[in-house]
Parts: C-alpha cells; sequence; structure tokens
C-alpha cells in the first residue's frame, strides 16, 4: 500500500462570494469545508484511482476531528498521530475570478508528539511500498525531519516521492538517503539553486543538470499549463500536453504527484506514469474542487500527451 504523508493538514473552506467587500460583512450562503493540506489531496486523487492507502499525519482539536470524519465519509482510510495543539483552518474567498486566501501556519508540535509520529511510521512502513511526503512541517519540527523519514524509508527499502519547499527541500536534497523522486515546480528548482528566475526551459534543463540535485533518480518539475521537464535515467524529458479549459487550477500539483505515486506502486514504465501524472494535473485544473479529478475524460488526454528527450 500507498503512506502519504501530510504534517500540517488543514481544514480548507471555500467562501465563493460574487463580490468582495473590504471593511464590512460578506454574506456567503455556500461555506465548502473539506480536510486539506497537500498531502490529503494526493490522498484523494490516489482514492479516486482505487490505489490502497493509508494517510498519516498529525492533527489535533474539534478540526483534526473533522478531517478524520471527511475522510472517513470518503471511505479513506487514515494513521493520524494525535497533537496537543489545534489543527488550522486555511480559508480562500473566491470572487470575482480570483481567489484571496488566508492560511493560518498552524499548530506548533512538541519533540515527544513527533517521536510518537516517528514510531507510528515505523509501524505503517512494514506494511508499504511506496511513501508520498507532501507539504510544509508544523511549527516546532526540525527543519531535517523528513530526512529522518528518508532515513526510516531507506532501511525497509521503501521509494518516497518528496514533494515539499524552502528549507526542508534543501535539507533532503543535500542527505545522504535521497528522496527517489523529487516533484518541484521551477520556482521551487530556483528557490533550491539560490537563484531569481528561470526563465525557460533551456535555463531549468541546465539547472537540472545541478550537482545538488545528480543523485536523485527522478526530478519532475511541473510547468503549470506547458507540462513538465523531467531528469531521469541520466537524460532529460520534455512532456507537452494539450490545451485546455481551466477551472481552478490550486492542487494540480498534489493532483500530478498522485499520478507518479500511483505508477510507481504499479510498477508502471516511467513514460506511462509521467503520462498519468500529467493527464491528473489536468483533470484537477478543470474541477471547482481541490484533489478532484473526473476520469472520464482521462484516456482522451492520456493519448495527447507527448514525452520525448531534449
Ligand atoms: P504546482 O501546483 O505544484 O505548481 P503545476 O501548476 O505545475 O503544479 O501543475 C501541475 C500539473 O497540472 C502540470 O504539469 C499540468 O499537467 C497540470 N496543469 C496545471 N495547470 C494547468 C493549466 N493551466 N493548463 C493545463 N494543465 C495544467
Amino acid at each position: 500500500m500507498i503512506v502519504t504523508i501530510t504534517m500540517n493538514p488543514a481544514v480548507d473552506i471555500s467562501y465563493p462570494l460574487t463580490e468582495f467587500k473590504v471593511d464590512t460583512f460578506n454574506r456567503c450562503d455556500i461555506a465548502r469545508k473539506t480536510a486539506g493540506g497537500k498531502g490529503l489531496n494526493v490522498s484523494r486523487v490516489l482514492h479516486q484511482l482505487d490505489d490502497p492507502l493509508v494517510a498519516a499525519g498529525l492533527v489535533g482539536g474539534a478540526l483534526g476531528e473533522f478531517i478524520k470524519e471527511n475522510l472517513a465519509a470518503a471511505g479513506m482510510r487514515f494513521a493520524f498521530s494525535e497533537i496537543s495543539e489545534a489543527t488550522r483552518n486555511c480559508v480562500a474567498i473566491l470572487h470575482d475570478g480570483k481567489q484571496t486566501e488566508i492560511l493560518e501556519s498552524g499548530p506548533t508540535v512538541s519533540e515527544s508528539e513527533l517521536v510518537t509520529f516517528y514510531q507510528a511510521l515505523n509501524d505503517l512502513f512494514k506494511e508499504a511500498t511506496v511513501i508520498s511526503i507532501s507539504g510544509s512541517l508544523p511549527k516546532g519540527a526540525p527543519t531535517d525531519f523528513y530526512n529522518q523519514v528518508l532515513d526510516l524509508a531507506k532501511l525497509k527499502q521503501i521509494p518516497v516521492v518528496l514533494d515539499t519547499s524552502g528549507d526542508s527541500l534543501l535539507a533532503a536534497v543535500q542527505h545522504d538517503n535521497k528522496p527517489f523522486l523529487n516533484k518541484p515546480n521551477a520556482e521551487e528548482v530556483a528557490g533550491l539553486l539560490g537563484i531569481s528566475e528561470i526563465k525557460n526551459v533551456t535555463e531549468l534543463k541546465t539547472s537540472l543538470q545541478s550537482e545538488l540535485l545528480c543523485d536523485i533518480p527522478v526530478i519532475v518539475v511541473s510547468l503549470s499549463s506547458d507540462g513538465a521537464l523531467v531528469k531521469a535515467e541520466e537524460k532529460i524529458y520534455k512532456v507537452d500536453i494539450p490545451k485546455i479549459e481551466v477551472t481552478n487550477p490550486v492542487g494540480s500539483g498534489d493532483a500530478t504527484v498522485a499520478g507518479l505515486v500511483s505508477g510507481i506502486y504499479r510498477g508502471q514504465p516511467l513514460t506511462d506514469y509521467l503520462k498519468k501524472a500529467m493527464v491528473l494535473g489536468m483533470l484537477n485544473a478543470q474541477e471547482e474542487t481541490t484533489g478532484h479529478v473526473n476520469l472520464a475524460h482521462y484516456d482522451d488526454f492520456y493519448r495527447q500527451i507527448r514525452v520525448y528527450e531534449v
């Protein structure tokens, strides 16, 4: 089975408004509330693909309970560790075709809560064949906490798909035990290499050949509507995708990660799981709800994707 890790989940609240008025009240008839956080978006897409998964992470308080109820109602398996501080809310106000977000930083975790979580992962990994780590670390966790997870995975010979950013990503790529696959976007690659911006695919290709990234077997840099650039098997591949109508691309990176994890879990060849990942990203971008895909268009998109060496 697949173990997904979400260290700082959230209850995502979205308020669709016809108009957003500042410095006064805004009434909202429909408020959507779902279990969120990047790793849980990955989990929801994996669940729609019928891949067996357990969602692990840290939850606390009433919002932690909400997350568990929300996943249970969807028929998903989870094994969260409880923490004393409360899980956060993240609010998205949808107005005039725009999205204004308020993201709480979330709870602070204690050292003993992290130890308990690590022990829980140790048990879960006995059954795991792929591990997916997504998102930021909560306050209180050391920057290199994911490195401890990489060590545990290495001990059990389980491949890890990592999608994080900033200091925890830098710590992981510098660690002896690397993730099997990393899925940054171009901005995250630039941040990692300490450069202000990567302007085009040629510059990105050069960046991927940097020594810092050389020992990670597969790096999939997602490029939004431009598909992806991939480093694997000592080669660089461009993945082209067709133009599509987009409704809400938030969470497309997570749907892409779900495709990569699913493909690795099923032992698919690289080209097949890259296509799968792109299709799922595109399908997520066509939906209003983050982490939801309509698989009816899967085959049509899949046929239109090209993977070629550059
Ligand atoms: P992230 O959210 O991590 O930055 P991206 O925005 O690169 O991820 O999206 C991941 C994938 O989702 C892309 O590689 C692509 O397959 C699909 N996708 C995202 N946005 C669009 C878009 N506007 N049009 C078509 N596909 C998209």
